[in-house]
Parts: C-alpha cells; sequence; structure tokens
C-alpha cells in the first residue's frame, strides 16, 4: 500500500498542472495517467485564448505564431464575415511538446509521474491502480479527478457528471509555410458541425481541419462529415500531404457542475465540466479551476481539515455562465442550413459583428473564483 497527499488521475494539462502546484507547495503528489506517452492521442486543436497567455507561462516555443482574423463562413461559404484584431488573439499549442514540457516541470517540482497507469476504482478510501507492475493499491489524503469529460473519479466520489457532451474531430497536417495572414475560420452549418462549427485553423505552420457537434445529429455520422468537410474546407491549403494526424474526443458542453468537491477530493477540468458552453474552449477553464484547485488543496493539507474543500463550489460559479448557456442553447437549436443562413445574416449586421467580436476578441474567461485564504501560490 502507498500513501501519498494527493494522488491526481489523468495527466491531461488540468491534472499536470493541479499536481504541479500541489507539489511546488510541499505535498506529495502522485499523478497516474492510463497513457503510455503524453504526445500520443492528443484529443485538443490547442488553441489558447490570449488571456491565458496573458496569465500562464506557456512555453513560447511550443506555441505557433499569433493569430489575429478569424472567418466566419454560412452554409453557402459565400460573403464570409471577416473579423481583424488589433492583438495577437489566438496561438495554437504545439500539443505533444507541450504535454511533455509540463510533464517535466511536473517532475522537476517533486511530483511522481505513473504513465501507462489506469485508475480503476476505489473503495474504502482506498485507490486501485493497474499499471506496468500490476495492481497497485493506493491510498491518498485526497484525490483528484483530471480524468477528462466521462470521468470515473467522479462517478467513484458521488460527485455531478457531464451530462451534456458534444464530440469533435479533426485532421492535422503540417504546411509548408504561410499564404496569407495566420486565420482561423469557422464555417456554421448544421449538416456538417450539428449544434457547433466546423473549423479550418492554419497559422503557417499546421493546419488542423475539424468538426465538431452532438454525436446523434450528424445526418452520416461524424467521420463522413469530416471527410465532407476536409474535402471542400475553406482555407485548406491545396497542398495536402499524405501523413496526417487524427484527434478527437468528448467535449462537455452543460457548464460547469454543481458538486465539483467532496471531504475526499475534487474535479478539475473536462472532468468538472469547465469548458465554455458557447466556443467549447476548455484550455483557459482548465488551467484556472486548477489554480483555485491546488490553493483549496494546499489549504486543506496544511490546516489538517477538509472544511476548505466546501469553498470548492461548481453551483456558485456556475451562475456565472448564465450568458453563455443561454447562447449554447440557440446554437443547438440551429437545425437546417437554412436556419444557419438566416442566423448568418444577423452576423453580417453592425450589432451581429460587435456581438461576434465580443465573444471571440472579448477579455471575458473563466470566472477566476475568489482567493483561498493565504492559497493560490504559483501560476
Ligand atoms: C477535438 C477537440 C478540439 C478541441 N480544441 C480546443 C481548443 O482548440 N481550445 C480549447 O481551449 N479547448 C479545446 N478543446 C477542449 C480542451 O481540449 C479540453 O477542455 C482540455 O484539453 C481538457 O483538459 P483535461 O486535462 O481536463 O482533460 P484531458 O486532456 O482529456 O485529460 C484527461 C486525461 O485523463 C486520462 N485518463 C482518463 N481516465 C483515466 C483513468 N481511469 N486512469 C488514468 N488516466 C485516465 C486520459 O488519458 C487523459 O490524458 C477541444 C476538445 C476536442 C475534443
Amino acid at each position: 500500500m502507498n500513501d501519498v497527499d494527493v494522488m491526481v488521475v489523468g495527466a491531461g494539462l488540468a491534472g499536470l498542472h493541479t499536481a504541479t502546484l500541489l507539489a511546488r507547495n510541499g505535498h506529495e503528489v502522485l499523478l497516474v495517467e492510463r497513457r503510455r506517452a503524453l504526445d500520443g492521442a492528443i484529443r485538443t486543436t490547442g488553441i489558447f485564448v490570449r488571456r491565458t497567455l496573458d496569465d500562464f507561462p506557456l512555453a513560447p516555443e511550443h506555441l505557433g505564431p499569433p493569430i489575429r482574423r478569424v472567418v466566419l463562413y454560412p452554409p453557402d461559404r459565400r460573403r464570409p464575415v471577416t473579423l481583424d484584431s488589433d492583438r495577437d488573439e489566438f496561438r495554437v499549442g504545439d500539443m505533444g511538446p507541450l504535454y511533455l514540457g509540463q510533464a517535466r516541470e511536473a517532475v522537476d517540482a517533486g511530483v511522481r509521474l505513473a504513465l501507462g497507469t489506469r485508475y480503476a476504482g476505489r473503495s474504502g478510501g482506498v485507490s486501485l491502480l493497474e499499471g506496468p507492475a500490476g495492481r497497485v493499491r493506493v491510498r491518498a489524503r485526497f484525490v483528484v479527478g483530471a480524468d477528462g469529460a466521462r470521468s470515473r473519479v467522479a462517478r467513484d466520489l458521488g460527485l455531478d457528471r457531464n451530462r451534456e457532451l458534444i464530440v469533435g474531430a479533426e485532421e492535422v497536417f503540417a504546411v509548408s509555410g504561410p499564404t496569407g495572414p495566420p486565420t482561423f475560420s469557422c464555417v456554421l452549418d448544421p449538416s456538417l458541425a450539428p449544434g457547433y462549427l466546423a473549423w479550418v485553423v492554419d497559422d503557417g505552420r499546421h493546419a488542423h481541419v475539424g468538426v465538431a457537434g452532438y454525436a446523434s445529429r450528424f445526418p452520416d455520422g461524424m467521420r463522413a462529415a469530416l471527410d465532407r468537410f476536409a474535402a471542400a474546407a475553406p482555407g485548406v491549403p491545396a497542398d495536402r500531404p499524405e501523413h496526417v494526424e487524427r484527434r478527437g474526443g468528448p467535449i462537455p458542453v452543460g457548464g460547469l457542475l454543481r458538486r465539483i468537491g467532496c471531504a475526499e477530493g475534487l474535479l478539475v477540468g473536462d472532468a468538472a465540466g469547465a469548458v465554455s458552453p458557447l466556443t467549447a474552449g476548455g484550455l483557459d477553464p482548465c488551467l484556472r479551476l486548477s489554480r483555485h484547485a491546488a490553493a483549496v488543496l494546499d489549504e486543506a493539507l496544511r490546516t489538517g481539515r477538509p472544511d476548505p474543500l466546501a469553498a470548492y463550489d461548481g453551483a456558485a460559479l456556475r451562475a456565472r455562465f448564465r450568458g453563455r448557456l443561454l447562447l449554447r442553447s440557440g446554437l443547438a437549436q440551429v437545425r437546417s442550413p437554412a436556419m444557419a443562413s438566416a442566423g448568418f445574416a444577423l452576423l453580417r449586421t453592425r450589432v451581429g459583428r460587435a456581438a461576434a467580436r465580443r465573444v471571440l476578441f472579448g477579455d471575458r474567461s473563466f470566472p477566476e473564483p475568489a482567493p483561498v485564504a493565504a492559497g493560490a501560490r504559483g501560476g
């Protein structure tokens, strides 16, 4: 039996960040990840927004060139709306090296990282792990569920679980240099992306071509939608190479879950539903919520009492998502290309363009919870 202060399940961005902050505060942290390598089976496009780039020290060498242009297309692709910002709004992470860099930082901080190790359940306060050394039991003062949208930890701790999910898939390929300004193109077409968007992000180094939507509403399945889109997507370089990396996975869009902490542990990242219901961006939310989670756990470990976990309250934060949840249900109602075209007409008006600029280039980010007493150390 191993004893640790905190066991973090899942080494995505949320788990890596939470584990690193806790270890930097002197706590004994075990981080378990079922994948054997962190630069394989990547799920995300990796678009980081300006607020994240301002507030978190991500290695610049693992970030693509800044993107200032967004082009929005209606289903027929005619008369798109182009929005330019005078600031660097987005950068696409080179996610393999970025995860490896974050893992090095975690290990340097003192985190014990166990790759190829699956969290398989919990009984009587003891967690069961299955890994290269067979079955191992771990007793942790607190367990952190950073195990993604379909969190097993959430279930085992009796916490809330994501109910509203979309699924996304994309192809990534290297491009041979810029053919224009780095551009993020989005297509509003429910026959390709029911309830969400299809996208092409080309920053001059890589092009990402993807679709996402409600799984049951793709007319001929998500794979076929992606193939159809990739064959004629706007802004896709003509000389597509043979080799493409495929990525994909579920994205929770029902908003932050209400019950994300208890005396035994808490949830971060996708496991907590920390994703913008409107844009489906989860990288900024997962870093911000992880910082809050680490501060709460630090306080609980230093005082020897679980009371600070009461401050880890999804219901209170969720209230600040009301507007975005409303817009999500609006987007979910767009069920036909004709409806999308009609909605798109609004985007062409001055008010519509201003609203789109606010969503895409605005200063809002995931609501930052109030710091916990002396907690919230590190960035
Ligand atoms: C196709 C797609 C594109 C996206 N693009 C963007 C984007 O451009 N920008 C943006 O902001 N957001 C984007 N998102 C959302 C964003 O990627 C996620 O919100 C974010 O990566 C969540 O990080 P996480 O650490 O919570 O979860 P994850 O990155 O999913 O990490 C969870 C980890 O837990 C591990 N795990 C699961 N179960 C177990 C277990 N039982 N034992 C051990 N390990 C386990 C998994 O292997 C995984 O490594 C996208 C999502 C998808 C699907």
